[in-house]
């Protein structure tokens, strides 16, 4: 199939599964290693042999962005969480949580759900009213919108583990506060160790700075490669905010291409 062709099937899958009405098409090709105006080039550990004739998945990667390595459980803690030996138990001490205010206003929690070995896992903020209601992660409007961008990557939501920052809603669906993270986050620690994916994928600036621990825009986070315990960590918009702004589909597209190609890779 010649390039061009090729662009266009893409342009009319991303139009018939995005729902948008931009052209989206690839960029033409760099310098192996080099992103437009960026002059760091991709890390040696990312870019794997690309000889002749082999398609290389992970050339032209944006450059390594910031690393966060909290402790791994240690084997000889007495903390349920760190001791919790599948996602079902998890669940349950999600369930039975009162560490944060949330619990008083919460109809279900939502611990995620999906495959226990999932290759990606996708962390949003926290749970809105439908999945307040029905314990699920994302399936309200935002979730359709996640369902469309992960069946463009040719993910169906069955193959991801899908969950948030934080598992019981906000009131309001305000952002989580700081303490409220803090007492959610040995949750997501524990469930990322057991399903040990290839790749994550933060959605939203709560997301993205919770898990790499920083305080840096969404901005500056798209568009590199961070680490979470050495697992490649892919920064783009939260789904609600594509809702409201149908022009951060084009770049959410480009985030999402690189986390497919990453589990290429
Ligand atoms: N639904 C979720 O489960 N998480 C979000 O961050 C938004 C909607």
């Amino acid at each position: 199939m010649t390039d061009s062709r090729a662009l266009a099937l893409e342009y009319l899958k991303q139009q018939r599964l995005l729902g948008g009405d931009s052209v989206i098409l690839a960029a033409p090709p760099l310098t192996p290693g080099l992103r437009p105006g960026l002059e760091n080039p991709t890390p040696a550990s990312l870019t794997p042999d690309a000889s002749p004739g082999k398609t290389n998945p992970t050339r032209d990667l944006p450059p390594a962005g910031v690393s966060f390595d909290p402790p791994s459980t240690d084997l000889f803690s007495t903390d349920p969480i760190q001791r919790a030996s599948s996602l079902t138990d998890v669940a349950q001490l999600i369930a039975a949580c009162e560490k944060c205010g949330l619990c008083s206003g919460r109809t279900k929690t939502v611990p995620g759900e999906g495959l226990a070995t999932a290759r990606l896992v996708v962390v949003g903020e926290g749970p809105g009213k439908t999945e307040d209601q029905t314990g699920r992660p994302f399936v309200g409007r935002a979730g359709e919108l996640l369902t469309k961008i992960l069946a463009a990557i040719e993910l169906p939501r069955e193959q991801v583990f899908i969950c948030n920052i934080v598992k019981c809603r906000p009131p309001e669906n305000r952002q989580p506060q700081f303490d409220e993270i803090a007492a959610c986050m040995p949750f997501l620690y524990r469930q990322i160790e057991l399903v040990n994916p290839k790749v994550i994928l933060a959605m939203g600036s709560t997301a993205a700075q919770s898990l790499l621990n920083t305080r840096q825009s969404l901005g500056s986070l798209r568009d590199h490669i961070h680490r979470f315990r050495g697992i490649p960590l892919v920064v783009t918009y939260h789904p609600a905010a594509l809702l409201r702004n149908p022009n951060w589909k084009r770049p959410t597209w480009d985030d999402v291409r690189i986390a497919a190609r990453l589990l290429e890779g």
